[in-house]
């Protein structure tokens, strides 16, 4: 199943309505927020502020730990944990493609008087009472800054920082086929507002301690090309395991650099990686280069994502899930590049 209905009129007026009514406001990012989800968040709180509203961000993360290359964003002062949230009537989600990514705030958004999900997943599952859900948005950023000029405020350089951070990871630096000519125009008024898209750029991709390295050059050391998995399109994969990071004393989103390098290779047209987390489970990360969609491959193991880069929580270890990996990419449809 796969969303195609785009947001309309009525749903935007009832969001600005919702949150403009004087009610307090919790604004929600997926677990393990990437930069789209907690900078869509961030920037509509930052937002909501200008205009004197009780808001507050957070997601369902236990430990809540803000990842480390999002730290630098502004709006880090409405950040709450869960378990410090006081009672939100009104709830939007952003980036959050079903239910189960709400983590330990499920519940809690599910209780509210009014829940909007903001998101732009194919994969979106309809959760919610107001559905702001535009499949063809490169970012759930692009709807965040819609929103910011619904809710009737000046774009600043502070406001236009964390949307510019999801914009630019959604679309790999502007490198997938998703960026439009609409794309770089909504970039473009994001840097006139003279924001620092180069200090961004660097506390994203570019700004790792050392060891990171070391562990990158072992993930791709013991890294294994298939080139006859997904019907002869290619396959490249390699395992990170609690071990390997505790050896380098570095969290989960240290990991994330891997299959960005991984999926260079030109054998492979599928790239994966197997990561264990904190409490043992392995997450799974796939990346295509367009031939075929790992979206329909991460939904059909229990994930979700876009055509180019999606994932899943594998259930076994990591033979069990290379083995339903490589059994879902040999099923898979392959589309014109
Ligand atoms: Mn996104």
């Amino acid at each position: 199943m796969s969303w195609t209905a785009a947001p309309l009129e009525a749903d935007w007026g009832a969001t600005v309505a919702a949150l403009t009514d004087g009610r307090p406001v919790l604004l929600l990012a997926h677990v393990s927020p990437d930069a789209d989800a907690l900078g869509s968040a961030l920037a509509v709180g930052l937002a909501l502020e200008a205009r004197g509203i009780d808001v507050v961000v957070s997601f369902g993360d236990d430990p809540f730990t803000v990842p480390r290359m999002l730290r630098s964003l502004p709006g880090q002062h409405l950040l709450v944990s869960p378990g410090s949230l006081d009672d939100r009537p009104v709830v939007v989600s952003f980036d959050v493609s079903s239910v189960e990514r709400l983590g330990l705030l499920r519940a809690v958004a599910e209780a509210a008087d009014v829940f909007v999900a903001i998101d732009h997943h194919a994969s979106f599952t309809g959760f919610g009472h107001v559905h702001l859900v535009d499949v063809h948005a490169p970012a759930t950023a692009v709807l965040a800054l819609e929103l910011v000029d619904r809710l009737g405020v000046e774009l600043d350089a502070t406001i236009a920082t964390p949307i510019y951070a999801g914009l630019v990871t959604d679309t790999g630096s502007f490198k997938y086929a998703g960026t439009t000519a609409a794309t770089h125009e909504v970039a473009a008024r994001l840097l006139a507002t003279g924001m620092r898209h180069d200090l961004v750029a660097r506390h994203l991709y570019d700004d790792e301690p050392f060891v990171a390295l070391r562990l990158l050059g072992a993930a791709l050391d013991r890294a294994v090309l298939e080139e006859n998995a997904a019907g002869g399109l290619g396959l490249a994969w390699t395992v990170v395991t609690d071990v390997d990071r505790s050896t380098f004393d570095l969290p989960i989103d240290a990991v994330e650099r891997v299959i960005d390098v991984l999926r260079i290779a030109s054998e492979a047209e599928v790239a994966c990686v197997v990561k264990q987390d904190d409490v043992g489970a392995w997450r799974v990360s796939l990346r295509s280069k367009g031939r075929i969609d790992v979206s329909s491959v991460a939904i059909s193991l229990g994930g979700g994502g876009h055509r180019f880069a999606a994932g899943f929580t594998g259930a076994g270890g990591p033979r069990d899930v290379l083995h339903a990996v490589r059994e879902a990419l040999a099923a898979a449809e392959h589309l014109p590049e």
